[in-house]
């Protein structure tokens, strides 16, 4: 078992989008659970705590602000606009792995239970780069969200897209870890399929995820489908085979259907067919439309690519930044 040489640096990222209600709650508990790590010699005292604020238009950056003035181990980072979950975690990662030895993402919300951090800081003690923590049960999600999460799951699985079940963007990863996966170039960010990809020693951790303590989700319906369908077609090109091959077993009926209608006119049953060929342009059509549809999704997926556009924009900073990391490298 390989044990660590020194007392890792830890940086805590929150990415926070109108979080006022529940900010305040969760930064004096972070706090605490930081002071007890330090005290118990798992991090160094230098550890911080960072939040990103992704183009909030409540009072998120103010509270980041005043809290900082209270403790110097805040550090704020104010996105220029709302680029989403994804996006505001890379940024927090990036500015956070310019000081930290180790990084832990987790949501501004305390559903995350950081109870955990120490199980997770010991894992990485023990050797391991990135270290997963895993939802051991869904039983606090409504039965709609429980379904859909399992048959994403299911689905991405089948079409080849490496993920940790019931794992979202609750990780630990080391400085290590975040460079690797900080070199993928990829604009259409989907992390809990990224990171597997950066490779490394890697172990899990089993919690129970808690209820948002305050504020409403910034996940609705909507967003959280095109998540997931961001998520398969950015990792997978299965569904273009999947469809190569549908387009095979069509065409084996379609050659039956000629035979039988050829033998049909031959023995003078002329009026019989008409069925079949309605069945046989409303299914082709139908195929062609979810074919176009499918290629569609890639092309858009190439056409975001080449764009390269950037995925954050730092607008302001506050906290250690400041004072330190401008003016040592
Ligand atoms: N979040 C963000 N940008 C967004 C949407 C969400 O930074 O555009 C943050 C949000 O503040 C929270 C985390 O992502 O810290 C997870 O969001 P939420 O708790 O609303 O999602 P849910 O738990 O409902 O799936
Ligand atoms: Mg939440």
């Amino acid at each position: 078992m390989l044990s660590r040489s020194k007392i890792p640096r830890l940086g805590l990222i929150l990415p926070a989008y109108n979080e006022q209600e529940v900010l305040p709650t969760t930064l004096s508990k972070l706090n605490e659970i930081k002071e007890h790590l330090i005290d118990t010699h798992l991090i160094s005292h230098d550890s911080f705590i960072l939040v990103v604020d992704d183009g909030s238009k409540d009072e998120t950056w103010r509270i980041i602000q005043e809290k900082e003035l209270m403790n110097s181990d805040l550090i704020g980072v104010k996105l220029s606009r709302n680029f989403g979950h994804q996006s505001a975690l890379l940024a927090g990662m990036s500015e956070s792995i310019k000081l930290a030895d180790i990084i832990i993402t987790l949501d501004a919300d305390l559903q995350d239970n950081p109870d955990i951090i120490e199980k997770m800081i010991i894992k990485y003690n023990e050797g391991n780069e990135i270290v997963y923590a895993v939802r051991s049960s869904r039983k606090e999600d409504t039965w709609f969200k429980r379904n859909t999460a399992l048959t994403f799951y299911k689905i991405a699985g089948f079409l080849g897209v490496e993920m940790v079940p019931n794992h979202a963007d609750f990780r630990l990863m080391s400085s290590v870890a975040v460079k690797a996966l900080l070199k993928l170039p990829e604009r259409n960010v989907f992390l809990r399929a990224m990171v597997p990809l950066v490779g490394y020693q890697s172990d899990k951790v089993f919690y129970e995820r808690g209820k948002r303590q305050a504020g409403t989700s910034k996940y609705p319906l909507k967003k959280m489908l095109s998540f997931a369908i961001d998520g398969i077609t950015s990792f997978s090109v299965q569904p273009i085979r999947l469809l190569f091959s549908i387009g095979l077993f069509v065409v084996g009926i379609a050659s039956i259907e000629i035979l039988y209608t050829v033998f049909e006119k031959l023995i003078g049953n002329t009026e019989a067919g008409w069925s079949s060929l309605m069945i046989s342009i409303w299914l082709l059509g139908g195929i062609n439309l979810i074919a176009i549809a499918i290629v569609g999704l890639y092309i858009g997926k190439i056409f975001t690519e080449v764009k390269h556009r950037p995925l954050f924009q730092i607008e302001t900073e506050t906290g250690v930044f400041v004072e330190t990391s401008y003016h040592t490298d």
